[in-house]
């Protein structure tokens, strides 16, 4: 049996089609998407900056609403730079993945306070950035500045194993990958290379069944002549998730208003809103559920748990749901400092993550 973690591959004649068969594709097929300046020239680095970062673990589909709705409220660094932080965590709630709200606030004040709203135009000088790691500095350095850098996600990962017939598996031949992305990307047109491997990634060489009778790379395909197109790349097992449980107290006062808490600043959902809640863990827990809610009423269990999965873990909440008077005074365990009273319509522009609208829609529709 082949020794997967010893593979040598080598650039070969066919190589040199790739990147022209691309570009030229890209020219003729690439989609039109709302951060994208035409084919051949150069994008503004706020879009590629604000679009790459959305699109982190987030698809088009959902992205592209809100990047329209973000660039009409900010439509400059400046302008996101004096904005507060909860107005972009509002704006960002249902994109998940909240640090990188956090990180996009950060680092728009450090653009435009420090840098005189200017981004730097060197893959070296934007990761020094709040939130700006290898990809997206690679992807606005080509992108935005025409810099001959190779950007490299999950799907462009795909796409280079499979050209490459890479049988190492993730993530250990993620630094081979890499290589392989930078040997084959242009001098110039970089950027629009970058768009080709990911507009190919997700419109042809998809995860399950490339469509390689349409692919304009196929004739230089390694994988697609080593019949292992749809299985590329192979990756190694991932331990796990863990379940973590706890419980959510919606308590609902006479003129309509929710009870939320303020999360921690630092940390998972970091300085979203929540309905006051038990820790979340693994084990059984110490304490009665009930000793965390945040008022004495008479809390109603409901029949329906909420589940939802991060990247680390599943969670399984059970929900607790009170009517209570105006008059109701905070317990004081639930961190009372932290908690507001919010009214229901104005749930929809509040900053709570995707698993607390679930559990709000659990409690307020029963
Ligand atoms: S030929 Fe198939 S496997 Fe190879 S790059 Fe094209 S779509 Fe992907």
């Amino acid at each position: 049996m082949q020794d997967v973690h010893r593979q040598d591959v080598h650039s070969g004649d066919g190589d040199a089609e790739i990147a022209p068969a691309l570009l030229a594709w890209y020219r003729r097929e690439g989609r039109a998407l709302p951060w994208r300046a035409p084919p051949g020239t150069l994008q503004d680095p706020y879009k590629v900056w604000l679009s790459e970062v959305m699109l982190q673990q987030t698809t088009v589909k959902t992205v592209t609403p809100r990047f329209i709705d973000f660039l009409r409220r900010w439509p400059d660094v400046d302008a996101l730079a004096r904005a507060a932080l909860g107005e972009v965590l509002a704006a960002w709630a249902g994109l998940g993945y909240y640090a990188r709200a956090r990180n996009l606030h950060a680092c728009a004040r450090a653009v435009s306070e420090q840098l005189g709203g200017r981004f730097p135009d060197t893959e070296e000088a934007l990761r020094a950035l709040p939130g700006i790691g290898a990809y997206t500095s690679a992807a606005i350095a080509a992108i935005a500045f025409g810099r001959q850098a190779s950007p490299v996600d999950g799907n462009i990962e795909r796409v280079i194993a499979r050209l490459y017939a890479i049988t190492v598996p993730l993530p250990e031949a993620k630094p081979q990958i890499k290589a392989l992305a930078e040997q084959l990307t242009p001098a110039t047109h970089a950027g629009d290379f970058a768009q080709a491997l990911m507009d190919l990634g997700a419109t042809i060489c998809t995860p399950r069944r490339p469509a390689c009778g349409l692919c304009p790379v196929r004739p230089s395909c390694r994988g697609y002549e080593a019949g292992l197109a749809g299985q590329l790349p192979y990756k190694a097992t991932k331990a796990e998730r863990p379940t973590r449980r706890g419980s959510a107290f919606v308590a609902i006062r006479e003129d309509g208003a929710v009870l939320l808490r303020e999360r921690p600043p630092k940390g998972l959902l970091g300085g979203m809103l929540e309905t006051p809640s038990t820790p979340w863990v693994e084990e059984p827990p110490s304490q009665a559920a009930e000793s965390y809610a945040p008022l004495k009423a008479s809390w109603q269990k409901l029949p329906e748990i909420v589940t939802h999965t991060f990247t680390h873990f599943h969670l399984e909440l059970v929900v607790y749901r009170a009517n209570v008077s105006q008059r109701a005074k905070l317990k004081g365990v639930a961190d009372p400092v932290r908690c507001r009273w919010v009214m229901q319509h104005d749930l929809r522009n509040a900053a709570l993550p995707t698993v607390m609208r679930k559990v709000l829609g659990s409690a307020l529709t029963v």
